[in-house]
């Protein structure tokens, strides 16, 4: 079974991200970018899959700008098998990324894909769920557990208070949570390996997919500062800015 795994490059979760002056979006310039967490927990999902034989192979891809190189180098240092780079200068929203990742899907003919829940950079979580729908595929969002037998996929799904399990037949969708899996470290001789496993670079018109933006961003804000605390004399004081100033307690 063939497995696809698209990897977004984002800035790094680490990284204190900075509003540009003019509003208009998040300063990336010089700073650490990585592969977006859940799509490394795509990416060692699949590769355990692979080590239990359910798998016979892993394609990483991702879309955006020439460097998108590196983060499909770290997922074929984590395990995948090759890779495919859509380049492109465009600004992806999700829809465009799911227009082109159906097209990868179409041509490659996988019969599992296995994306993050949500890029770390938009926070959008719709890329899988839209890639559902372009492909008529069942879906299984947040995964905490996957197990694959007999052609159906019984997949554990994080939902608000507690777990749901799901069964859906193959080929279909699954987006990774947080407690899926931790990601291997990757290993210096896996990361020379990598170096040698083929990556395609193809180009979203190769594609026939119209990746212009349908949403246009007005405007980016930093959230708005704390105010400074001020310390109070007694309990009695304390009591009294509760109810009549911050009106928190009756
Ligand atoms: P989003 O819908 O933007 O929150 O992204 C959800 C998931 O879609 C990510 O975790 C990735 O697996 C995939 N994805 C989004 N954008 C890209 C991209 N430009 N290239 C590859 N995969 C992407």
């Amino acid at each position: 079974m063939k497995v696809l795994v698209p990897v977004k490059r984002v800035v790094d979760y680490n990284v204190k991200v900075r509003v540009k002056s003019d509003q208009t979006g998040v300063d990336i310039a010089n700073v650490k970018m990585s592969m977006n967490p859940f799509d490394e927990i795509a990416v060692e999902e699949a590769v355990r899959l692979k080590e239990k034989g359910v798998v016979s192979e892993i394609i990483a891809v991702s879309a955006g700008v020439a460097q998108c190189q590196e983060t499909l180098r770290t997922a074929m240092a984590i395990g995948a098998d090759r890779a495919i780079l859509i380049e492109t200068g465009v600004e992806l929203q999700p829809l465009a990324v799911a227009k082109l990742l159906k097209a990868v899907v179409d041509k490659e003919q996988p019969e599992l894909v296995i994306l993050g829940k949500q890029a770390i950079d938009d926070d959008a979580n719709q890329t899988g769920q839209m890639l559902a729908a372009l492909l008529d595929w069942p879906q299984a969002t947040f995964a905490s557990k996957v197990e694959i037998a007999d052609g159906k996929a019984t997949v554990t799904r994080e939902v608000d208070g507690g777990l749901e399990t799901v069964a859906l037949t193959m080929p279909a969708i699954i987006t990774t949570d947080l407690r899926l899996n931790e990601p291997r470290y990757v290993t210096l001789p896996n990361i020379m390996k990598a170096k040698k496993k083929p990556l395609e670079n193809l180009k979203p018109e190769d594609l026939g997919v119209d990746v212009e933006p349908r949403l246009k961003t007005l405007k980016v804000a930093e959230p708005a500062g704390r105010q400074a605390g001020i310390k109070v004399a007694d309990v009695d004081t304390l009591v009294d800015k509760l109810k009549n100033e911050a009106k928190v307690i009756k």
